[in-house]
């Protein structure tokens, strides 16, 4: 599967790794949301909280090479959500990072933990062509090999369906669930909102 992947051009980046903050003195864990697909293939990770909610990015990367590594995250945990597609059949595994800070001295270490773990789901729908407008919206359901229906932790749905929309989009360009950070409200201050500026005219004396 690697393999068919890297023919297709196809770059996802699931691990999580372990960075030291010299400056916070602390170690933090860094994602690359990234993948894309073709209309055959599709592999694509994203990150959120352990809410499910999108967290900002720490830089979007541009790159003239699509369906590859769309923009870095640095948090002090993180959970990745990861999906494989080949055609209409999807993987899932939805994983929580945890730093784990040993006593001083000792060096930091991830600890995952498998939220969610997904196999051979199938969704009848062609989310590259015609059911495009669907991507998105919807997620394939999965069953234990028992035929039981295995549920998606209700909290991951809105991010496991912007991974299953990224697994689907051929061409992928840029991120489907990281978001842009927050503009810092003070940077307004005294521009749009501030007073409303005196004209020229009457405050041609002031020096
Ligand atoms: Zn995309």
């Amino acid at each position: 599967m690697e393999r068919r992947l890297q023919e297709a051009g196809v770059i996802c980046q699931p691990e999580v790794s372990l960075q030291y903050q010299t400056l916070a003195k602390r170690s933090v864990l860094r994602g690359v949301e990234s993948g894309g697909a073709t209309k055959e293939i599709g592999r694509y990770v994203t990150f959120c909280d352990e809410g499910g909610e999108p967290i900002p990015w720490l830089q979007p990367i541009d790159s003239v090479a699509v369906n590859g590594r769309h923009a870095v995250v640095i948090a002090p945990a993180l959970v990745s959500v990861e999906v494989f597609r080949v055609r209409n059949t999807y993987e899932v595994l939805i994983v929580r990072h945890n730093v784990v800070q040993p006593a001083e001295g000792r060096r930091a270490r991830i600890e995952p933990r498998v939220l969610f773990r997904g196999r051979q789901g199938y969704l009848p729908l062609d989310l590259t062509g015609d059911e495009k407008s669907m991507a998105g919206q919807i997620v394939p359901e999965f069953f234990s090999k028992a035929g039981e229906h295995i549920g998606i932790p209700a909290e991951f749905g809105k991010v496991l369906r912007a991974a299953v929309r990224g697994a689907t989009c051929a061409g992928c360009t840029h991120q489907h669930y990281l978001t842009a950070p927050k503009v810092n409200n003070n940077n307004k201050a005294g521009t749009s909102d501030g007073p409303i500026p005196i004209s020229a005219g009457e405050h041609a004396v002031a020096v």
